[in-house]
């Protein structure tokens, strides 16, 4: 990795606040490896050995934002924690505010104990708004804990409090079956993962299938702990927090085919999913003959 480049940047399609599909400016920011280590986490996969220099990340947003359309919102993740000064020199902070200026909505990802002033301190440094992305994972106490995430949902609620309180949008990622459940599990807690996130006023909810792709989940699988979710699983969590109406709620499509084996049905699944990220409704269930599932 060259700490001067992003490792990734482009614009991706997402239904925002206002309820039209925008583009938004994605930029994956080269930094060092986060310190929390998840068991689930792959994104050690592209990082640093050491921490940036004062000066990098700004010079990594301006490379991508150079080479990116015009957009008017922008996500900017780190691999970590965008409040982790060890990964975003402080000194930093105020320089990339000001390359943000034209922006109407700035999303950062970041691990809930590093949320508390220097939250506040940036989003005044800001023009437009700030959205604060948040691993939620999985409200089950025990795989919360194997999670090895370092948080407890205690902990969680007192950090969505804070945000909501000063007016800062909130964004969560939550695993469909993260290891150590059953599909019925997977399913059953993956629903009450958002319920937990609708209690504490999330703008944003994205459900991730759990993939293996760490090394770590591969073993798990191995051992019988672990399968990756269905992509009926992953229709029915999405449709159960679009029928609650209480925030948006989006399916990672990202490799989404390794989670069907149907060649009759996924198309109409991945479509079926599309829909629901776009247009937030619930598209009729479909009942496939080949592979018998008629979720
Ligand atoms: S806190 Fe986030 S980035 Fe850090 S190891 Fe855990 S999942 Fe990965
Ligand atoms: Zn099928």
């Amino acid at each position: 990795m060259d700490p001067k480049i992003p490792y990734a940047y482009f614009v991706e399609e997402e239904r925002t606040k206002s309820g039209v599909v925008e583009n938004i400016a994605t930029v994956f920011l080269t930094n060092r490896e986060c310190p929390w280590k998840c068991l689930m986490c792959d994104l050690w996969k592209n990082t640093l050995d050491h921490s940036v220099s004062k000066g990098d990340i700004p010079n990594q947003m301006e490379y991508a934002l150079d080479r990116l359309p015009k957009t008017t919102q922008i996500k900017l993740y780190n691999s970590g924690s965008f409040f982790d000064k060890n990964a975003i020199p402080p000194q930093d902070l105020l320089p990339i505010a000001n390359i943000l200026n034209s922006f109407e909505r700035v999303i950062v990802e970041c691990h809930p104990s590093l949320i508390d002033e220097r939250v506040l301190t940036f989003n005044d440094q800001i023009s437009g708004n700030l959205e604060i992305a948040m691993g939620l994972e999985c409200v089950h106490p025990d795989v919360l804990d194997k999670l090895n995430k370092g948080m407890d949902l205690e902990q969680f609620r007192e950090k969505a409090s804070f945000l909501n309180h000063h007016g800062i949008a909130i964004r969560v990622f939550t695993l469909l079956r993260p290891p150590f459940l059953s599909e019925e599990e997977g399913i059953e807690w993956g629903k009450k993962t958002l319920d937990f996130a609708f209690e504490n006023q999330v703008e944003v909810a994205v459900v991730i299938p759990t993939r293996a792709w760490n090394g770590a989940l591969e073993a798990l699988m191995e051992s019988g702990d672990f399968h990756p979710p269905e992509i009926s699983s992953l229709e029915q969590v999405t449709a159960y927090g679009i029928k609650m109406g209480k925030a948006r709620i989006f399916a990672d499509l990202w490799d989404i085919d390794i989670f069907s084996n149907c060649n009759h049905c996924l198309a109409h699944r991945k479509k079926r999913l599309t829909m629901m990220n776009e247009l937030q409704v619930i598209p009729p269930v479909i009942a496939c003959n080949h592979c018998g599932n008629s979720h």
